[in-house]
């Protein structure tokens, strides 16, 4: 019997803002003591009123936009209800109708909607890893830190429509990308910046008889922490529910959490009815009609949006960039705009950009590397100017230089800041700046082409420019074409006398 698994996720950004979603508390996610950026809004103190955040607001506006969304016309925040330690209020402002954005999508991947609310609180457990800083009590308490309580979170949810783990790594993995770019949120899995939750189910395949493909029952994972976990949570599941399947038995409905250890997931919540939240608009915001703010046009979204990271990935792709060099400049904006510089001075020659292309994905991060003494996530601009780049390149490209050599120069200039030529001179790395030698050359570029030269003998005049078109190309354009006509002129009158 087939089965075929089914995905959709959740997927919850903090948003990067100066301040909480509804009042003046800093959004500093690295703040390392508890309790200092709260205030009596997001402590929830009697009497208090929240105010909108702009910025949070038309963050998930551009997102919408990059997904290809609907940004909504008319929107408003809704208290949903509900009772924790780490909720304040007892309520969780968020959006229960009205979304900010609907639709869109992702790597084809369709968007339900993607609305805006606050976070929680951070509850922590003195046994856990941060206990000790928190100063907490004994184990088995929990303390609570509100520097996270009111920060803006946006919440985006997908359809059912992915069918592998991988794919739904990906999707995670290239939002991630997209809200980086944007520079919405971080976004950081490990931080809890992004939060994914991910529903599976399985169901058999579509019948042949035309019946509907009807989805299996789902169950929620939550408390996933790296795309890794995400993705191997997601696989045991589908190989859980389609033994269960096999078996004839049921798959129950429920929320389960991800063992790292164990490599399995496990019932979380046993089953408490689905939990009536209450939701209604809150009276103390005012509701939205986003068509009637300037800023919030969808136009000047538009306007304003460069190119996304699919757009651009598969503009690099057309160029005939390798996918995974294609794949590190789109995750590390400092190599793109250096890529991005290389190929304006480069021009059109494709050829030229592909070997560019791999010398500042090999060697010239490899000297990154070191220099920042870190693999990924460069900060500092490329210790080297385009054109500088391009020099080196342009020479290995016509061979007067040795790739070997290109290394010793690049990291030399990186080094020294000095022109690559007067380095080649210096270091006399010019193995082949014998190529600078005209004579030298006239003879590479005759042996190479022997029946022009021949052609040239038996008298075609359009063969010596040719040769001397190959020859410029060998000198970069360093000589006289003059001589050059002269010399090529000389060498083949000898080499005419000696056959006769
Ligand atoms: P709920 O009412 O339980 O919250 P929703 O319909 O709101 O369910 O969907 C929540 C998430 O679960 C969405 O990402 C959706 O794509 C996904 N989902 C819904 N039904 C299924 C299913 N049968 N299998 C897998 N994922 C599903
Ligand atoms: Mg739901």
């Amino acid at each position: 019997m087939e089965y075929v698994p089914t995905i959709g996720l959740e997927i919850h950004a903090e948003l990067k803002t100066k301040t909480k979603m509804f009042c003046s508390s800093k959004n500093d996610p690295d703040e390392t003591r508890p309790n200092v950026n709260v205030c009596p809004v997001c402590m929830a103190h009697p009497g208090v009123l929240p105010v909108i955040n702009r910025e949070a607001v038309r963050h998930v506006l551009r997102v919408g936009v990059a997904l290809g969304a609907r940004l909504a016309d008319y929107t408003e925040f809704d208290r949903k209800n509900y009772f924790y330690p780490d909720l304040p209020k007892g309520y969780q402002l968020s959006q229960y109708e009205y979304p900010l954005v609907s639709g869109g999508e992702l790597q084809g991947v369709a968007i339900t909607r993607v609305h805006l609310e606050e976070d929680t609180a951070s509850s922590i457990h003195p046994e856990g890893k941060h206990g000790a800083s928190y100063g907490a009590g004994e184990e088995g308490t929990t303390v609570i830190d509100f520097n996270r309580a009111g920060i803006p979170l946006m919440e985006l949810v997908t359809e059912p429509v992915i069918t592998s783990s991988k794919q739904a790594g990906d999707f995670a993995r290239e939002l991630q990308l997209l809200l980086r770019h944007l520079g919405v949120s971080e976004a950081n899995m490990e931080k809890g910046e992004m939060r994914v939750e991910a529903n599976v189910s399985v169901s058999k395949t579509q019948s042949t008889d035309g019946t509907e493909h009807k989805l299996g029952t789902k169950v929620e994972i939550k408390n996933l922490n790296s795309f890794r976990a995400m993705e191997r949570a997601v696989e045991y599941e589908i190989n859980r529910q389609t033994k269960i399947l096999e078996r004839g038995e049921k798959v129950v409905q429920e929320t389960l959490g991800w063992d790292e250890a164990k490599q399995a997931t496990f019932p979380q919540r046993t089953k408490e009815g689905s939990a009536d939240y209450r939701y209604f608009p809150d009276p103390d915001l005012p509701s939205l009609k986003l068509s009637e703010i300037a800023e919030f046009s969808e136009e000047a979204f538009r306007k304003a949006e460069g190119e996304l990271p699919e757009a651009r990935r598969a503009r690099y792709l057309t160029l005939g960039i390798k996918p995974d060099d294609a794949e590190l400049y789109i995750h590390e904006p400092v190599l793109a705009r250096f890529f991005e510089g290389v190929e304006a001075e480069i021009g059109g020659d494709s050829e030229r950009l592909l070997i560019a292309s791999n010398y500042i994905a090999n060697d010239l991060v490899k000297i990154i590397r070191d220099i920042e003494k870190r693999d990924t996530g460069y900060q500092s601009e490329i210790p080297i100017s385009a054109l500088y780049f391009k020099r080196i390149i342009d020479m290995v490209a016509d061979r007067s230089l040795s790739s070997r050599a290109a290394k010793d120069v690049l990291l030399e200039a990186i080094k020294t800041a000095k022109d690559p030529q007067d380095i080649i001179n210096e270091l006399g790395l010019a193995q082949k700046s014998a190529a600078t030698d005209i004579e030298a050359i006239v003879a590479t570029v005759m042996n190479a082409n022997q029946s022009v030269v021949a052609d040239y003998k038996s008298g075609k005049a359009a063969a010596l420019e040719y040769l001397v078109g190959q020859c410029m190309k060998q000198l970069r354009g360093a000589a006289d074409p003059v001589v050059l006509r002269e010399i090529l002129k000389r060498s083949m009158g000898q080499g005419g006398k000696d056959a006769k």
